[in-house]
């Protein structure tokens, strides 16, 4: 069995890690956050003193990091992993990070030896915690084949979208998506609301009826009309909103590289924009709702 060093325990890192553990891996933590590594510490982790100590023994490294500079400043450079690992060791990055990044470190990674996928996720904090996740794998089948009994205990889903780098371009186009369908789902609601209509029963109309998406039937983005997901505590937890508007960036650079076409991303990244602007970046990005209708 692999010893594994997780690097990132914050809203996906942790339960995934503490996945790992119910799963009879050892696993190695560190993260910036003393709060975050105690938590993991606490589900039997080893509660390593920096990434460097955490790499200790490891034959895998997995981030689960905000951004592309995070993961850089990681693995590159002089003072980074890259330089310490033995050879063969597998990386993988589960951070949603710019594919031109992912790429850039994929081949670092190979010029010394090591073996890297970039395996970014889908399924939220929900989906992290119960080890139901979608992992979307860029790299080589080899590598993804060694991967695989570790991606199965934190996932139930695991695509192999291409090369290094395609894991991160089909999870942009993903979240591009979901930010449109959540400011759009938020958008009607409001439309519902203000004009008499009970929000949880519109809710169950639309999620019966051809509206319906994974905002609908797993996420309400309204306030009391599911249990168990932000909206219902404060917007706390979940997926930040500034995370969001990351996303919607990577898929807004993606199209210009690629001279795509993507006006709705682009919209969604504008109301992201004004909606972190407004001080909303760390709720989760289902509080758009705030930009259509004023809460309690
Ligand atoms: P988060 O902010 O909750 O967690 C990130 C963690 O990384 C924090 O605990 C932070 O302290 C730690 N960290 C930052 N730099 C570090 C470093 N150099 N060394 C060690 N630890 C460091 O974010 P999250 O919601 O867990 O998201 C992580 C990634 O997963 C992001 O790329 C995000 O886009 C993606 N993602 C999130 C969700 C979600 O629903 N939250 C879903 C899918 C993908």
């Amino acid at each position: 069995m692999e010893n594994i060093a997780f690097i990132g325990l914050g809203n996906m890192g942790g339960p995934m890690a503490v996945n790992l553990l119910n799963k009879g891996f050892k696993v190695s933590a560190f993260d910036l956050s003393a709060e975050a590594l105690a938590k993991v510490a606490a589900a039997g982790g080893r509660a390593a003193s920096s990434a460097a100590d955490a790499i200790d023994g490891a034959s895998v490294v997995i981030s689960m990091l905000p951004a592309g500079k995070h993961v850089q400043g990681l693995y590159l450079g002089d003072d980074g992993l890259f330089a310490k690992l033995p050879k063969g060791t597998l990386i993988i990055d589960c951070s949603t990070i710019d594919a031109g990044a992912a790429r850039k470190v994929a081949e670092a990674a190979q010029a010394q030896g090591l073996a890297m996928l970039d395996a970014p996720v889908s399924g939220g904090t929900a989906g992290a915690a119960a080890g139901t996740l979608t992992f979307i794998v860029g790299g080589e089948a080899g590598d993804l084949a060694r991967a695989r009994p570790v991606l199965e205990a934190m996932g139930k889903n695991i695509f192999h979208a291409g090369g290094p780098g395609a894991g991160q371009t089909a999870k942009i186009c993903n979240n591009m998506l979901l930010g449109i369908l959540m400011a759009g789902t938020a958008e009607a609601l409001a439309l519902g609301v203000k004009n008499g209509l009970d929000p949880k029963v519109l809710s169950e109309i639309i999620s019966k009826s051809s509206g319906r998406n994974w905002a609908t039937e797993l996420y309400n983005p309204w306030p009391g009309v599911m249990e168990n997901v932000p909206a219902s505590r404060n917007y706390a937890g979940g997926f930040m909103s500034e995370l969001m508007l990351k996303d919607l960036g990577l898929a807004e650079e993606t199209a210009l590289q690629s001279h795509a076409s993507n006006p709705l991303g682009a919209l969604a990244r504008n109301l992201y924009e004004e909606h972190v602007q407004q001080g909303n970046g760390k709720l989760d990005f289902s509080s758009i709702v705030k930009h259509f209708h004023t809460l309690n």
